[in-house]
């Protein structure tokens, strides 16, 4: 246990980042590959032909986005806690290159979408080539802003520094591949070098978690696991990010080795739910948009007091951990209110009611956690990340019955055989007992189609 731990300490203290030169000739650098890559993208003669260069580019853009938007601006901020630069100069140049760098990044992706089976591939190449000019115009008038205020920064650093002028450095992180729990880990950025080892030691507990009940519970998922990236550098928001070829966690994982066995489950869970087929999908999307229901909000305005916490409060987890997840997934649900989805406690509410909002706000009946409201594909991800990590008790039967349908091999407990699986009044009256006044069943669909943040070049590779 020590020994590997200290072994990581030990490369972490050697291999963390080069320092890269951020000057004129690198920004020419950056602009030339642009070139490059738009000549590749007026060059294409297909729609395989425009996926791939989509995927380059996407790679590129990627690699842009790390180097501005984390390892530049994280080095700059430290030139500012260290007065190297002043509070001003700071602030105007981090401005000005957030505001003049970003609309390009953003535009640099092809337009072109994958096919599917309401769009054929020549169709999609049809529309690119239409787009193309259009898209050509505004990319390149962005870059130009882009390059120009980078160059002008560059300038400026040189002038302002000390003499003799010293360039300004950014350091990138060079990722380290290591064998962890028997599961293929690239570290990248693990720069603060005692606090990285905690948390690596923390992620290796929970990848040993994740194997054995995994193993035990679905093996599919240790079977056909992708590699992992455990990124400290990423300023990830969450927990893990699936990225088809691979699964980039957040090196500051919070919680214990379960928890992080959950996020290993359910950014795996993404990768069986892209290859399970369209039968499977359409069946688990059926049963996810079938579970919907209603809240009233003013029953619960009428039950419980106003100081009362909508979304974390310790009576309600207690007295019914349904009730409490679904006032979590109101946070998530695309069809619910924005003034719902921001209200901190009961008198929010109410007081949003008195304004004159709806009563009725679209639910899930068998939640399974807050984030699963977000779309089927998350509320799958949610149920089977569960399942693995904290086991049976903590899906609900009915949402282990469709787990089963669909997926025949996973092993849950037997329990669930006994109990009906299909959606009918009595299972719900059932499980949420005296909460049920709150309940209406509806067979109201909600346009559940946010997906999973995904890089843009995911899309070519698969
Ligand atoms: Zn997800």
């Amino acid at each position: 246990m020590k020994h590997l731990a200290s072994q990581l300490l030990t490369v972490a203290k050697s291999v963390l980042a080069r320092a890269e030169v951020l000057d004129l000739d690198r920004i020419a650098k950056l602009r030339s590959d642009f070139l490059m890559l738009m000549k590749a993208a007026r060059r294409v003669s297909n729609y395989t032909e425009a996926m791939r260069v989509k995927g380059y580019i996407g790679k590129w853009s990627k690699d842009f986005d790390d180097y501005m938007y984390k390892y530049f601006q994280d080095q700059f901020a430290n030139m500012k806690f260290r007065e190297e630069v002043s509070e001003s100069d700071w602030k105007y140049w981090d401005k000005l290159i957030r505001e003049n760098t970003w609309p390009f990044y953003m535009e640099f992706s092809m337009p072109i979408s994958k096919a599917d089976s309401y769009y054929t591939e020549e169709m999609r190449f049809a529309k690119f080539q239409e787009e193309l000019p259009k898209w050509e115009a505004r990319v390149k008038r962005k870059a130009l802003l882009a390059w120009k205020t980078l160059n002008n920064f560059v300038e400026w650093y040189a002038l302002e520094g000390e003499l003799p002028a010293k360039p300004f450095t950014v350091d990138v992180p060079i990722p380290e591949s290591v064998m962890m729990e028997g599961f293929s880990v690239t570290l990248s950025g693990h720069d603060h070098v005692k606090k990285s080892a905690e948390y690596i030691e923390l992620f290796r507990a929970g990848l040993k978690v994740y194997r054995a009940k995994a193993s035990a519970v679905y093996p599919w998922l240790i079977q056909n696991q992708l590699p992992l990236v455990l990124d400290f550098k990423a300023g990830m928001d969450i927990g893990g990010l699936y990225e088809r070829d691979h699964i980039r966690l957040n090196g500051y994982q919070s919680g214990n080795p379960e928890h992080v066995a959950h996020v290993l489950a359910h950014e795996m869970s993404h990768h069986r739910y892209r290859s399970i087929g369209r039968a499977a999908q359409d069946y688990w999307e059926r049963m996810i948009i079938g579970d919907l229901g209603e809240l009233d909000l003013k029953t619960l305005t009428e039950k419980y007091p106003d100081k009362y916490h909508t979304w974390d409060n310790k009576y309600i987890k207690n007295e019914s951990p349904f009730l409490y997840q679904q006032l979590n997934s109101l946070q998530h649900s695309p069809s619910v209110p924005k003034a719902v989805k921001d209200a901190n406690d009961i008198g929010d509410i109410r007081e949003y009611l008195e304004k004159g909002g709806q009563t009725k706000v679209t639910i899930v009946r068998h939640p399974i956690s807050g984030y699963a409201s977000k779309n089927p594909e998350e509320a799958f991800c949610e149920a089977l990340g569960y399942l693995v990590a904290f086991g049976p008790s903590r899906v609900p039967d009915i949402v282990l019955g469709w787990l089963k349908d669909i997926l025949l091999s996973v092993k849950t407990a037997s329990r669930i055989a006994h109990r009906p699986i299909k959606v009918d009044e009595a299972v719900v009256r059932d499980l949420i007992k005296d909460f049920f006044e709150f309940i209406k069943v509806s067979g109201k669909t909600h346009g559940a189609s946010d997906s999973e943040r995904f890089q843009p070049w995911d899309e070519s590779e698969q």
